[in-house]
């Protein structure tokens, strides 16, 4: 990460709280609304936060189902990622508190479902980018012609501009065949990461996003790729901790309240409707359309350009089962040659409590395949491929399984998607965008959402004190 690059939770410039006598609408409760509410709101402004659903953390949620706390996905985030982190921090849910863990040391341990070869993918105490040299030379998953040839690439990934414009028209694919590897180095090391990271198959993802990841996350800082996740349900921070640290702020939250398109005209004004279909109208002097893509094209007052949304979605799927037994000896689990990518035991953060019984969630990224497959053949099939990974999983009997879909987790990241991404700013006067999807230079993940919450923050706060 270069210095330009670490953004922190409070890094809009010290000032006076001179937002006071003014008010901002935020649209969208996702991790962009909630980080754009809580900046303004310590810059003075009264905020008021409407989100349509009845839970805060937009796509990094979680929701019941009987005794169980079921996130709608499994997310994962890097030391990399600062602004994120820097919002758990405030939100009172860094790993110091036990709600989330980060690695001290990025340790991956990979398994191939087809030939049971197991290997781990960890850093030393070396710097970048030899902090990984041993392990990739020792990286069993790959022959060693192929090993010999990874550090290609690497070193022109370090070189490779992710802003770009002409970098984001190629593909990551093409980019690695180019730099000599080999099929099976595309589908057992790089895809590993890229294809959880960016959501897309390699051969379609945009460079500029993955020459992001892997410089940021793996190249630039030894730490910088140290793995972290929540190791409670993801609504008990992005929902329960949210709400208390907005109101601490002085945020009103207005859930399962729906905001209508904006009209055309002078006057800054937001329709919304509540649960009960009442009808209220709120002035403002600022408003945020924390939303995705697609909702903000039809929420920003027309005619106005959304050549944004063609950015697309592609979706992710989780599989849940839950066996009779552990099944798994370590937290997590990457899979090569298998549909099954990425396998978290959540026993002890959903609620299960822990043995007898466990649970593991297992994450189909760029999952265009399997999106429509019946929930009982997507059974069928992974607990086949669980067998495949985890011999205690062979003599465990599952009790459930059960499938979350999310066919839209994120813009489709192919090449040419950076060119489709707004800044903050819209041609209409105190109208904002923010939004993981919106141009912060990452690709859509908690990181990008906060990063875009703080730009929209600081663009409201820079013109409304004249400096925009
Ligand atoms: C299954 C899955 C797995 C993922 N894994 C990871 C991961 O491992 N790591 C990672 O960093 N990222 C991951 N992501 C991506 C990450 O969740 C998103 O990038 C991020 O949460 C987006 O936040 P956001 O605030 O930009 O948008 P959203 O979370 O989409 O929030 C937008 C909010 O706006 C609300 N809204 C829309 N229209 C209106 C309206 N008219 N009125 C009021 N409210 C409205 C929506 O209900 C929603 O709550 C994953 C996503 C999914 C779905």
């Amino acid at each position: 990460m270069t210095a330009k690059d670490e953004m922190t939770f409070d890094s809009l410039p010290a000032g006076p709280r001179d937002g006071v006598g003014r008010h901002a609408v935020v649209v969208g409760g996702g991790l962009a609304g909630i980080t754009t509410a809580l900046v303004l709101a310590e810059r003075g402004w009264a905020v008021t936060l409407a989100e349509a659903r009845p839970r805060l953390g937009g796509r990094a949620t979680s929701y019941r189902r009987g005794e169980l706390t079921v996130d709608n996905g499994q997310h994962v985030f890097l030391r990399c990622c600062t602004a994120y982190r820097g919002l758990l921090a405030r939100l009172g849910a860094g790993p110091e508190t036990g709600l989330t863990h980060l690695q001290q040391k990025l340790d991956i341990p990979l398994k191939s479902a087809v030939d049971a070869t197991t290997t781990r993918l960890r850093r030393n105490r070396m710097p970048a980018p030899l902090h990984l040299a041993l392990s990739l030379g020792g990286y069993r998953l790959l022959p060693l012609r192929d090993r010999a040839r990874l550090a290609g690439p690497a070193l022109a990934l370090r070189f490779t501009d992710p802003a770009d414009p002409d970098v984001d028209q190629q593909g990551f694919g093409p980019f690695l065949r180019k730099h000599g590897q080999s099929k099976a180095a595309v589908d057992r090391l790089w895809s590993v990461i890229s294809t959880a990271t960016l959501n897309i198959n390699a051969d379609d993802a945009s460079l500029a996003l993955a020459a992001k990841v892997f410089r940021t996350g793996l190249l630039e800082h030894a730490d910088g790729s140290d793995l972290g996740y929540a190791k409670v349900p993801l609504g008990q921070i992005h929902d329960e901790l949210a709400r208390k640290a907005l109101g601490a702020a002085g945020v009103t939250v207005l859930d399962s309240t729906k905001v209508e398109p904006l009209a055309a005209g002078n006057d800054l004004s937001v329709t919304v409707t509540d649960r009960s279909g009442q009808r209220t109208r709120l002035n403002a002097d600022a408003v945020i359309l924390a939303v995705p893509h697609d909702a903000a094209a039809t929420l920003l007052p027309q005619p106005h350009p959304t050549g944004f949304s063609r950015l697309g979605h592609s979706p992710i799927l989780n599989i849940h089962v839950r066996y009779d037994r552990p099944v798994m000896d370590e937290p997590f689990l990457a899979a090569v040659d298998s549909p099954a990518q990425w396998i978290f035991d959540r026993t002890a953060a959903s609620g299960v409590g822990g043995p007898p019984g466990s649970y593991l969630a297992i994450t189909v990224s760029a999952a265009d395949e399997l999106a429509d497959t019946p929930t009982r053949d997507l059974a069928v099939l992974f607990e086949a491929e669980l067998g495949r990974l985890l011999p205690k999983a062979r003599d465990a009997r599952v009790e459930e399984i059960f499938v979350t879909r999310e066919q839209h987790a994120t813009f489709r990241q192919e090449r040419g998607s950076a060119a489709l991404r707004p800044g903050p700013r819209t041609a209409v006067p105190g109208v904002y965008l923010a939004g993981a999807w919106t141009a912060t230079g990452w690709p859509d993940t908690m990181e990008s959402a906060v990063r875009s919450g703080i730009n929209a923050a600081r663009l409201v706060v820079d013109q409304t004190t004249g400096e925009g």
